[in-house]
């Protein structure tokens, strides 16, 4: 916090009496090159301090300087500090002096880390205002504040005001909220950001334009089907009519997004023979056969290592991919789910996900698709926005947020770190409603194409879940 920054907060109780006005640094009296006195000379016009030897000619050209500033929001709420030097009530933005080197956004969120302890983001420049008083410039900025907030030696105290009881004071830094507010302002009025491109699991089993008639019905714009017969293994043939047919539906329906799901049975990890081969097989057929019906993704689980380990499970998988990928020049992607991680199941941790792509050299035609189930049940907990931000923090440490390219939307029935993959209608798992509501308004999840998997007894009942997940990510 730079010591001299003097701004006011009439927040939550407007200020009573005026604060102390903290003047600006007494200018100097020597000249820092040779000593001598500073005499008051015309310079350019303008009366200046300099040094009167003839040989230096020092000037004290008094420019301002720049302040960064931080209007820091944590878990919805701005935080307001008070420093030690401050009078009591008296509370700011939390603001400091660069260090030599550092841009502005570096400064700030360094000073955030200093003062509050939190990791910042910065979101956007607010504005710069002079501070006359001070000799000083303000850069602003809207700082996101993510961890638990733990005071630093310059802070004696904080506060959490809700934005929409924080009121400017009249100062640089009230300005800068002012703005923050009104920008604020602007951007609920222009409606939420964009709605969701959310659907559901449906079937195929009547074909595939009979699916984008039910997806139209239950309101998805993104849909996602077997490749081929979960249980058998055998694969419907569509042909061309019936995909030109489809393609109408599909428009007609607004489905953006179309997942292809590769059937659970099949095990790409397999130490037994048979398993694997037909891993092999299917992995390079339904890729071709969902990049032929338009879908652009095809999402399958890495699989079970059995008792072969999780290095020989990991190496087969590659394996499986590289086959799948071999001389393949379609436009849909091949997506590792990642799962709850129970028994040999691989693909449970953000590192094993990474292993398999590390094995591939980090193939572009290969991402990601996570599960908020298997999250939850792999320990992460999403209940919260920094348990999300922990979980993607993570992973995109691990495989890069770029790519995880969707995500299943389901509720989960088993507890926290639990390892069991068992899915729960939306609010009624241990997620429950708030959890959902956490994941959808997250800004990096709300931009997934989002697909619920949920244990519904037939598709209709869709509707009602789409429709309260739609709810849920309404502002409040
Ligand atoms: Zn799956
Ligand atoms: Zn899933
Ligand atoms: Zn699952």
């Amino acid at each position: 916090m730079s010591d001299t920054e003097s701004t006011t907060a009439s927040t939550p109780e407007p200020a009573k009496s005026p604060w102390p006005v903290i003047p600006p640094p007494p200018p100097p009296r020597f000249c820092p090159q040779c000593a001598t006195a500073l005499a008051t000379r015309s310079i350019e016009g303008r009366p200046r301090l300099a040094c009167p030897d003839p040989t230096c000619e020092w000037v004290f050209w008094d420019n301002p300087v720049p302040v960064v500033a931080a209007v820091l929001e944590h878990e919805g709420a701005v935080i307001l500090a008070r420093n030690v030097l401050w009078p009591e009530g008296r509370f700011g933005l939390i603001t400091g002096f660069l260090e030599r080197g550092e841009s502005p956004q570096e400064g700030i969120v360094r000073e955030v880390r200093e003062e509050t302890g939190l990791q910042g983001e910065v979101v956007a420049l607010i504005g710069t205002y002079p501070f006359h008083l001070k000799n000083q410039i303000v850069i602003a900025f809207h700082v996101i504040g993510r961890g638990t907030v733990a005071l630093g030696d310059e802070l004696a105290d904080y506060r959490r005001i809700p934005p929409e009881r924080l009121q400017p004071w009249p100062s640089a830094t009230g300005e800068a909220v002012r703005d923050w507010l009104a920008q604020r302002t602007s951007n609920a009025a222009a409606g939420p950001a964009s709605p969701l491109n959310l659907g559901c699991h449906l079937s195929i089993a009547k074909g595939l334009p009979a699916m984008y008639d039910q997806a139209l019905q239950v309101g998805a714009t993104c849909a996602q089907i077997f490749t081929r017969n979960p249980r058998g293994g055998a694969r419907r043939s569509i042909d061309d009519a019936e995909l030109a047919q489809a393609a109408t539906r599909r428009a007609a329906a607004g489905v953006k997004t179309v997942i292809a799901h590769i059937p659970y049975t099949v095990n790409p990890a397999s130490p037994r023979q048979n398993a694997l081969d037909f891993a092999r097989m299917v992995l390079r057929e339904d890729l071709r056969h969902a990049d032929r019906l338009d879908a652009q993704f095809v999402v399958f689980h890495p699989g079970s290592h059995v008792d072969s380990g999780v290095q020989a499970g990991t190496r087969r998988i590659v394996e499986t991919i590289r086959h799948a990928l071999d001389d393949y020049d379609g436009q849909a992607m091949l997506l590792l789910e990642g799962m709850s991680g129970g028994g040999s199941e691989i693909g449970g941790s953000p590192q094993e996900l990474r292993a398999i792509l590390d094995g591939l050299d980090g193939d572009p035609r290969v991402g990601v698709c996570l599960d908020s189930c298997h999250l939850f049940a792999a320990g992460w907990d999403l209940r919260t926005r920094d348990g999300i931000d922990r979980c993607l923090r993570a992973f995109d440490q691990a495989v890069g947020l770029d790519r995880i390219r969707c995500l299943h939307l389901n509720d989960c029935k088993s507890a926290l770190g639990s390892h069991k993959d068992r899915h729960a209608k939306i609010g009624q798992g241990e997620l429950g409603e708030e959890g959902i509501r956490q994941v959808v308004t997250h800004p990096f999840f709300a931009t997934l194409p989002l697909c619920l998997e949920t244990p519904v007894d037939d598709w209709p009942e869709y509707e009602a879940e789409i429709a309260a997940v739609r709810r849920l990510a309404e502002p409040s």
